[in-house]
């Protein structure tokens, strides 16, 4: 075990420049959701070139992609890329090192596949994970249907191997009511506003209520026409986030109930759109955590300081709920640098991204082999799943 470990080791070092280029490159080339064609072009080019075999457009959506390594009748381990953009900010969530460590951990068991045991290494390519949930579809269409378990780095400020992430169902709400002159005949009006401006107060007044690891933000999207008309129309799109399904979908209905409420004082009538897409939370496996974590310092890796209250939200968080999945983040910028800024755009392409870069490969590919290699390991972290 130790001599192909050294030798995924060994093999990730020697491609590192070429999966460094390549996650430059996907940087320079930001590509929104479902639009990552050349991004999903250029990981399909390189897999290939490594002994992969590649099909492009799995699942029904064109910028998606699996490619196939396989020695034999055995379990299943896939490894997920994320490759899209950010409006304006480009890869300010460094999602061209999500990309090239997945990709760069199935080129280092390509590598050694002579000395792998027999399964088969996925390396599936997730479009639009930054709204669009591009893996809700992959999972909806089959994709994930026999893998035994899936596993995923993200670039952070610190290595974890865990955070949680709160699952997040959108809900908008369209309040209709009837217009008048605010100031001749405002008793002839229905103020779709007030129904709107009372539903953030009560969720306002909800809050105070609320379990610290539950999240509420909304948006006027419209909010009416001109001061000097009683607003026929408003509508409000809010974003519901909590740590379990069932903390989620409670919450959520708390907010239409606040929603119900100021429409029938303001009688207005209401109409609720709940949102297909619905990122679900991460669900947490201690056997991978203790896989990876047996392979953490092998991969150069150290964890940094836990950050539990920063909960962000992942269409991985889908995937963990359908197969036992891991999703560690990997230190690639100086610590306190959040994500989603300008400071972590730069720092994903950055000379200093490249040590979590390589790590993150090594630490999925050695992890990938462990699994690969100890059917009861596998066998007792699918138990944990089945428990729920
Ligand atoms: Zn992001
Ligand atoms: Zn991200």
């Amino acid at each position: 075990m130790s001599t192909v470990k050294d030798a995924i080791g060994q093999a990730t070092d020697r491609l590192g420049d070429e999966i460094e280029a390549l996650s430059h490159k996907i940087h320079a080339h930001p590509e929104l959701a479902y639009q990552e064609v050349q991004a999903c072009g250029w990981l399909c080019d390189f897999l290939g070139s490594k002994g992969f075999k590649v099909e492009k457009g799995v699942g029904g959506v064109d910028t998606a992609f699996r490619a196939t390594l396989e020695t034999g009748a055995g379990p299943t381990i896939a490894i997920l890329c994320e490759y899209d953009a950010l409006p304006g900010i480009g890869h300010a969530c460094g999602h061209n090192v999500i990309a090239m460590s997945g990709a760069g951990a199935g080129a280092a068991l390509a590598a050694v596949k002579n000395q792998l045991p027999a399964g088969r290494i996925l390396v599936i390519g997730t479009p639009a994970e930054e709204g669009g949930g591009g893996k809700i579809k992959l999972i909806q269409s089959g994709v994930f249907s026999d893998v035994d378990c899936a596993m995923m780095i993200h670039g952070f400020d610190r290595t974890l191997l865990h955070q949680d992430l709160l699952g997040v169902a959108r809900v908008s709400f369209e309040w209709a009511g009837r217009a008048a002159h605010a100031s001749t005949d405002p008793w002839e009006g229905r103020n779709a506003l007030d129904a709107c401006v009372n539903t953030f107060n009560a969720v306002a007044m909800l809050r105070q209520q609320m379990r610290p690891d539950c999240r509420i933000h909304g948006v006027i999207s419209y909010g009416g026409a001109a001061g000097n008309i009683i607003h026929e129309r408003a509508v409000a799109d809010f974003n519901v986030r909590g740590p379990s399904l069932e903390a989620m979908w409670s919450l959520h209905a708390r907010v239409v109930a606040c929603a119900e409420a100021a429409a029938a004082a303001a009688a207005v009538s209401l109409t609720v759109t709940r949102h297909p897409d619905v990122y679900e939370p991460l669900r947490r496996n201690q056997g991978l955590l203790d896989c990876f974590g047996a392979n953490l310092a092998h991969a150069g890796l150290a964890e940094g300081p836990a950050a539990p209250d920063r909960l962000a939200s992942s269409d991985i968080g889908n995937v963990s709920q359908v197969t036992p999945t891991i999703h560690a983040w990997i230190g690639i910028a100086p610590l306190g640098t959040a994500i989603h800024t300008r400071e972590f755009a730069a720092a994903a392409a950055a000379p200093g991204a490249r040590a979590g870069l390589l790590s993150g490969a090594k630490l999925m590919a050695l992890s990938a082999v462990d699994l690969l290699a100890d059917p009861v390991r596998l066998r007792q972290i699918k138990e944990e799943f089945a428990r729920r």
